[in-house]
């Protein structure tokens, strides 16, 4: 099965395919300039983009851009309201005023008003949005209800309210603007900051150590930038709609100003006496405005959309777990005893999802966990990490690293742990790199975190980590995203990563699921070479047998929450004790099946169907009355090895025929 370990991957970006020279040689788009391309290449967004330059000019540099003076009008002019000519190129108004100057400095009233209400929206809102998201359970339910109700208040209501207690002015009129818009980008974030935090790439940044504040500054908050242009360039829009609207009715700028909206408000009386054409230059100057923010905010939105799978992991906080009376293996780098986690339901009666699962791994070795999908094996290491997906709690049992008891460790304490005495590589590679952080930097973050390394050390260093993980170029790659990286590219990355505190304890999640063949033999030949030079103990997760015959020395065999079967990975293999690990062996291709090949019968029950004598049972060929009543116990026949099985000894004897029949 094992390939030979090179320096490049059969798999493509993503997953699988071919990364070739020329792949290397001429580096992709970032997604900046993507993004800048896609903006450029779309028309409207271009006028949109060129038509808010010039008012940006107009807002900074109106000198620039205006004729005359736009509050004084022309002493010598015999007739006021003229229409335009090549002298005023729009007209003046009833005082005699250049009307194209004042449409021009109108431009600095709207961004003035953009300004004053987007500070107040984004710093109040995005704080609110973030804390939420991430607290998430009841604190985050009282603060979107009460969100919620200043969100249904009409914007021009709050308005109004803010000049009333303070005075009628365009900047009191934005800061009631800048309040209620608060709750759209408040929305927003906590959505993000929902999203974001289920990501693997946030998991990977835990299990490093990193501290809730440092996790939302760099790896939520820049995902979060995205989605805020875009609420910012379609909220702009809306904000000069009701400055305008809120100076038309005479509460916003003052008489005198050049505001489009008391410009407006101005040719409104005039219309009788002077015609149409004064309403439309501040007219104008509003639609195109509102329209260009509009266009360009979709535009943005189609050019950086983004499409990830999520994965979930809310980390509950431990209850106070009673202690198991087994004692630990003495010596082991990670030792698990009789751990049970539950989950509660909306009966309020818990759900059992792990039963009194034990483990060890001495230094040095590989442990094995496999098992069908449903049967705990992933939970079995996150509880044992301390990150029992929330709701759930380990409610029994104890965790040993080292020599030293983790089970009640808080959060702050696991902190120090994860990431430098314990790496974890995932099953999905790109999920667990952040895509907008360059790779370099998130191998040095545990570095940074966990050493006394600057960023120049942390930087050679993660070169080095790079090189000793097989990616070629590694100085290169490491200034590029990870989009760039093919999934067997991103997977070396991930156990850079992991590898970089040179951790005693690796636990790898199906590290191999998502590559294609020939990778899974590169990586797990990789991750065995890593062992070899540095003795690390390794912890290997899947429901692929051919990859524990390949790499492990002990195996658990789980089944629906509990392990079956441990030992010796040959012992297992050679002469497997439990029916459920001979009916996995069995199911196993292998070059000597000349047909079908074996089916285990139905499938791994739900935790809350478990039955009540030995969960295996209605799969189970060999199940007697005894099987159906009464629970196996984990049996320890010899020092690491166990069985759960009212028959074992009968189903080693040539009568195993008889058992099954009662
Ligand atoms: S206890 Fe009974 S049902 Fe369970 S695995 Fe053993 S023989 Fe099968």
């Amino acid at each position: 099965m094992t390939a030979p370990t090179g320096t490049t991957d059969n798999d493509s970006p993503a997953t699988s395919g071919s990364e070739t020279a020329a792949d290397i040689a001429a580096p992709p788009d970032s997604p900046r300039s993507r993004v800048w391309r896609r903006l450029f290449g779309n028309p409207l967004a271009l006028l949109s983009m060129i038509w808010v330059f010039l008012l940006v000019v107009a807002w900074i540099w109106p000198e620039v851009l205006a004729t005359r003076d736009p509050l004084k009008g022309d002493p010598a002019l015999q007739d006021l309201n003229l229409t335009p000519s090549r002298e005023y190129w729009l007209g003046t108004d009833g005082l005699g005023r250049d009307y194209y100057s004042r449409v021009i400095f109108g431009a600095g009233f709207a961004f003035q008003s953009i300004a004053i209400a987007l500070s107040i929206a984004i710093g109040i809102g995005v704080p609110v949005g973030l804390f939420s998201g991430w607290k998430g359970g009841r604190v985050d339910r009282v603060i979107m209800w009460c969100n919620d109700v200043l969100f249904s208040l009409p914007i021009v209501l709050l308005a109004f309210a803010v000049i009333m207690i303070l005075e009628p002015s365009l900047v009191n009129a934005m800061i009631g603007v800048g309040i209620a818009m608060s709750t759209r980008f408040a929305r927003l974030t906590r959505a993000v900051t929902l999203a974001e935090k289920e990501e693997l790439y946030v998991d990977a940044a835990r299990i490093t150590g990193l501290s809730s504040s440092t996790i939302l500054r760099r790896y939520i908050v820049p995902n979060l930038l995205p989605p805020l242009v875009v609420q910012f360039a379609l909220i702009s829009g809306a904000i000069i709609l009701i400055g305008a609207t809120l100076s038309f009715l005479g509460v916003g700028a003052n008489l005198d100003d050049p505001d489009w909206g008391v410009m407006l408000s101005r040719s409104r009386t005039e219309f009788r006496r002077v015609g149409i054409w004064q309403i439309i230059p501040p007219g104008g100057a509003l639609v195109f405005t509102i329209l260009a923010f509009n266009l360009l905010g979709d535009a943005i939105r189609d050019s950086i959309g983004r499409d990830r799978s999520s994965n979930a992991l809310t980390v509950s906080k431990r209850s106070s777990v009673k202690p198991s009376d087994r004692a630990h293996r003495e010596g082991a780098a990670l030792s698990v005893r009789t751990m049970d986690v539950e989950f509660p339901t909306q009966d309020g009666k818990p759900v059992q999802i792990l039963s009194g699962v034990s483990l060890a791994v001495q230094p040095g070795e590989t442990l094995g966990i496999v098992g069908e999908s449903g049967s705990g094996k992933s939970m079995t290491a996150l509880s044992a990490l301390g990150l029992t997906p929330a709701p759930g709690q380990m409610t029994r049992g104890s965790v040993q690293l080292d020599g030293r008891d983790v089970t009640s460790l808080s959060e702050k304490e696991w902190q120090k742990i994860r990431g430098k005495d314990i790496g974890v590589i995932f099953q999905e590679p790109i999920a667990v790199l952040n895509p907008a952080i360059k790779v370099g930097r998130q191998i040095m973050e545990p570095l940074l975190l966990h050493t006394d390394m600057n960023k120049k050390q942390a930087r050679e260093r993660a070169i080095e980590l790079l090189a000793e993980v097989k990616v070629p170029d590694p100085a290169r790659r490491m200034d590029q995203y990870p989009h760039e990286f093919s999934g067997g590219m991103a997977q070396r990355v991930g156990i850079a990563m992991a590898l970089a505190c040179e951790p005693k304890l690796l636990i790898a999640d199906e590290p191999t699921t998502a590559l294609d063949v020939t990778v899974q033999g590169q990586i797990l030949d990789l991750l065995m070479e890593i062992q070899e030079q540095r003795g690390t103990s390794i912890v290997i997760i899947t429901h692929d047998l051919g990859v524990i015959a390949e790499v492990a020395d002990r195996v658990i065999v789980m089944y629906a929450g509990q392990g079956v079967e441990g030992g010796l990975a040959d012992d297992i293999f050679d002469r497997p004790k439990h029916p459920y690990t001979k009916a996995l062996l069995e199911s196993m291709p292998s070059g000597q099946h000349t047909d079908r090949l074996t089916v285990i019968p139905g499938m791994v029950p739900a935790p809350s169907d478990w039955p009540n004598g030995c969960r295996f049972a209605p799969r189970c060929q060999h199940a007697t009355d005894l099987c159906r009543n009464e629970v196996p116990e984990l049996e320890v026949i010899e020092a690491g090895v166990t069985i759960r099985c009212h028959h074992w000894q009968e189903l080693q004897s040539p009568a195993t025929e008889e058992v099954g029949t009662a």
